[in-house]
């Protein structure tokens, strides 16, 4: 595979070595089961690279679970964050500072409608949170409905509704309801929206009072597979939810911010306009921050308690996620996630008709997945052979992502700055990987 050229070298790195380092994140870190059998230590991030201690360059198809979306370090990103940490390094919402008001008001300009009330949090998992909350405040009501393969976080209410984990953190919720997956590649009714979107409805009937305080789904599920769901469903189930008087929510946390390329948002491109948007992730390019959009007449339920976050709206942060904005319209980075991450899925399927390993190749701009399958027929998941394929792509300077239920879908979702030459070079690696298996 021909490497890409990338003008820049890391100066040499001097601080301690990686077993150093290892021996202690063993000693006194919980961590997850790692990725690679040999551990990665990064010493630097520049645009859609990343360096390891040897000066090693790694082309980032991960995009730190899709945080970074204008690149690693980006000068724009990191000048806002210093300026003002420089000024300002924290004030609470209790007070006046441009930093946070600004950010509102350009969030507010993206989103249609009337979304235009911003609560800001400092991640994915307290935006949905409270975005549930305000759900049942508003409503009165207590039942949830989410789609059993989507991931919203890891805190009480949203792992509850997070099907795939939930029982696995023993943190079972009354009152949420598992939906069927409109998942167009294992899913019983294919790409008939409407179909899958006949299970919401029955939930209402046969699980509820009738009345529900509602509905939380991603148009893009990240976590659980890069899986889009079918055409069709997300208006069924906005009517069943709203006659039923619940609110629509919109995790945006992995699909918003222009990484599907054709949108800004996940959700416009189901013709659909939610009730309250959650985002995280790509919107502090790395930094730690969340926002929960929603109505004036929505948000008086907050407005009229005393609700409060110590951290979230913090100056640093939301310089952070205006610089972001701004890289994306003066890059035209959304631009760049439909073209480049067109021609990388035109690509992949072209692997798909090499592999009878590579089930499906789906997703939409720079958010694409890649089903790996022992048998196509049986669509048996290729559990192990991923483990192999994402590690062999490191070793040959490509990190990737992986991820669904049975955990084996590779994972697209890099910095919104990933070139052609740069798709090139993650396809001709994975091709050379799936060969040599
Ligand atoms: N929603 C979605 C769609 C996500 O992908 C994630 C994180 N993977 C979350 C919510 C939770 O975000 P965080 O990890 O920042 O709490």
């Amino acid at each position: 595979p021909k490497i890409p050229h990338f003008d820049y070298t890391p100066p040499p790195y001097t601080g301690p070595s990686t077993s150093d380092i290892l021996k202690k994140r063993e000693e006194y870190l919980t961590c997850v089961s790692p990725l690679y059998s040999n551990p990665l230590n990064l010493v630097e991030g520049k645009m859609q690279y990343l360096f390891d201690e040897k000066g090693r360059r790694y082309l980032d198809a991960y995009g730190g679970i899709a945080t970074v979306s204008c690149g690693h370090c980006h000068p724009d990103v990191v000048e806002a964050i210093v300026s003002q940490t420089k000024r300002l390094q924290h004030s609470t919402v209790l007070y006046l500072n441009h930093a946070i008001v600004d950010f509102a008001e350009a969030l507010a300009s993206k989103l249609p409608g009337d979304l235009k009330v911003v609560f800001f949090t400092n991640s994915g998992t307290e935006a949905n949170e409270l975005a549930l909350m305000i759900s049942r405040l508003y409503t009165g009501c207590h039942d949830i409905i989410s789609i059993r393969n989507g991931y919203h976080g890891n805190a009480t209410a949203t792992m509850g509704a997070t099907a795939q984990y939930f029982h696995k953190f023993n943190v079972v919720q009354i009152g949420v309801h598992h939906a069927l997956n409109p998942d167009q590649y294992r899913g019983t009714f294919g790409s008939d929206g409407v179909e899958y979107a006949k299970d919401v409805q029955d939930i209402i009937d046969y699980g509820t009072c009738g009345r529900v305080a509602g509905f939380i789904g991603e148009a893009i599920q990240g976590v659980g597979g890069v899986i889009e769901l079918a055409p069709g469903y997300l208006p069924a189930v906005y009517s069943s939810i709203r006659k039923a008087g619940g609110l629509c929510i919109a995790d945006e946390v992995q699909a918003g911010f222009g990484r599907t390329g054709s949108n800004f948002w996940g959700f416009e491109a189901h013709g659909v306009v939610p009730d309250i948007v959650t985002m995280a992730k790509g919107i502090g390019n790395g930094v730690p921050i969340g926002a929960v959009v929603t109505t004036p007449e929505i948000a008086k339920v907050l407005t009229q308690r005393y609700y409060f976050n110590t951290f979230g709206g913090n100056p640093a942060c939301t310089a952070a996620g205006l610089a972001v904005l701004r890289v994306i319209e003066k890059e035209q980075l959304q631009q760049n996630a439909l073209v480049v991450g067109s021609y990388l899925k035109e690509r992949l399927n072209t692997l798909k008709e090499k592999y009878e390993m590579i089930g499906d190749v789906r997703g939409r701009g720079l958010m694409l997945g890649v089903e790996l399958v022992t048998d196509r027929q049986l669509k048996t998941p290729a559990k192990a052979e991923i483990l192999q394929i994402v590690d062999q792509m490191k070793e040959m300077g490509v990190l990737i992502g992986k991820g669904g239920f049975y955990g084996n879908v590779l994972r697209i979702i890099p910095p919104l700055c990933f070139t052609k030459e740069d798709a090139d070079f993650l396809v001709d690696v994975m091709d050379y990987t799936i060969s040599m298996m």
